[in-house]
């Protein structure tokens, strides 16, 4: 294959960031990357910086909403500053139960995976507009969509199945997990010597962890939306049932329809619960920490309800794998927040999992486990971006 120029695109809630990299037989090499981030809010900003970090575009637009803030990306883009991509992956969190696999974007793709916004509310909007938006403005470019939910698609359906009646799950309400791209990139990172018994926690602003076996994925705590498992900065994670019908009803007595009520449901439970709601005071594990210091018992209740549901779940992982060869922490808590990590780990030395202070005194990529550890406990960051840019390079060869 000769040299191509591969745009990725990954949209979330306020941001829409974007990569370009160089495909060249095996290599692959970033030629850029930027974000328009603080859509909707009075923050936006506007950045490119070159491989070497060095600053291209630096801009605080005005992002009233999504046309404006993808409407900017594609006139730079296009201003000749940049090589004209060949081929565009995007990132989707889910396509829904009859889009599995990584392929080819077609408007009949995008209707598809539209009827399933429900499964990600936060996430597929805004995927769906930027694919339609992309087809409209890169016309005889190829656009292929990478799936979160394609790691996911190797676990068996004891874990994928719902406990709910029949015709539920035959509208494909089921276990789809999330944060698989990044799942994918640190078994990818691990090769050629992936461990056979592998737990890797993506704990970000969205907070998930999985139970991967000889590289596929087995378990994993995100459930139908990225709602559920464990909780995130400003969501649930799960909970008793009980609880959101709870507040349904307080939510309904005012509401003035099933919708609006539905909609008010759907903002307690993904945008204002978490750390977040436990805290009363942020989602950002930065404030949290700086708050507990100065002795906020609010903060430091939230950041143990984090701890605690991690080491749950690590240790109903342990079980099922029937042991554990390495833990990874990746994603923004997982590569910065020292004592995060710390947290988690006190206490799992039974499981085999003792944490050395020292070598866990970093931020970035690092092995921080003792060496009387029998599990490997290693800091890595995800490569998402690359994993799209892999997908691509296959499917185009397909
Ligand atoms: P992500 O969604 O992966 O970008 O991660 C965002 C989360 O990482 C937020 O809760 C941040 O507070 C947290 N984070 C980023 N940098 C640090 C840091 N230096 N120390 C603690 N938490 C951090």
């Amino acid at each position: 294959m000769s040299s191509l120029p591969i745009l990725v695109l990954n949209s979330g809630s306020s941001s829409i960031k974007f990569a370009m990299y160089q495909a060249d037989y095996g290599e692959r090499t970033k030629i850029f990357e930027g974000a328009v981030d603080g859509i909707g809010t009075d923050n936006g900003k506007f950045w490119i910086n070159d491989a070497t970090g060095q600053k291209l575009v630096d801009q605080t637009p005005h992002l009233p909403n999504r046309s404006v803030a993808f409407s900017l990306v594609e006139k730079t883009l296009h201003s000749g500053q940049f090589p004209a991509p060949k081929a565009i992956g995007h990132r989707m969190v889910c396509g829904g139960p009859t889009v599995l696999e990584n392929q080819l974007i077609t408007p009949a793709l995008i209707d598809e995976m539209e009827k399933y916004t429900a499964f990600a509310p936060l996430h597929t909007p805004i995927a769906v507009y930027i694919m339609r938006e992309s087809l409209r403005l890169f016309p005889g470019v190829p656009n292929f969509v990478c799936l979160d939910s394609y790691f996911h698609r190797t676990m068996p359906e004891v874990v994928t199945h719902m406990p709910i009646p029949e015709e539920y799950s035959a509208m494909g309400v089921r276990r789809f997990g999330a944060h698989g791209i990044s799942y994918e990139s640190i078994v990818y990172q691990l090769q050629p010597t992936v461990p056979e018994k592998l737990i890797v926690a993506h704990l970000g602003n969205g907070a998930s962890i999985s139970a991967i076996r000889k590289g596929a994925c087995v378990d994993t705590s995100m459930g139908l939306t990225p709602t559920g498992g464990i909780i995130s900065g400003t969501r649930t994670g799960d909970i008793d049932p009980g609880v959101l019908l709870f507040i349904l009803r307080k939510i309904a007595e005012t509401a003035s329809d099933a919708s609006e009520a539905a909609d008010k449901l759907e903002t307690v439970a993904s945008k204002k619960a978490g750390l977040l709601g436990v805290s009363d005071l942020s989602n950002d594990m930065r404030d949290l920490r700086e708050a507990i210091g100065k002795g906020n018992a609010k903060a430091r209740l939230a950041v143990d309800k984090f701890v605690w549901t991690i080491q749950k779940w690590i240790g109903g992982y342990v079980a099922e794998l029937g042991g554990l060869d390495m833990l990874v922490f990746t994603g923004g808590i997982g590569e910065n927040d020292i004592a995060c990590r710390a947290e988690v780990c006190t206490g799992l030395e039974a499981l085999g999992i003792v944490i050395d202070p020292e070598r866990n005194n970093v931020r970035g990529e690092a092995t921080i486990s003792a060496d009387t550890s029998r599990v490997e406990i290693r800091v890595i960051p995800p490569a998402e971006d690359l994993i799209i840019v892999n997908h691509v390079v296959r499917l185009l060869g397909d």
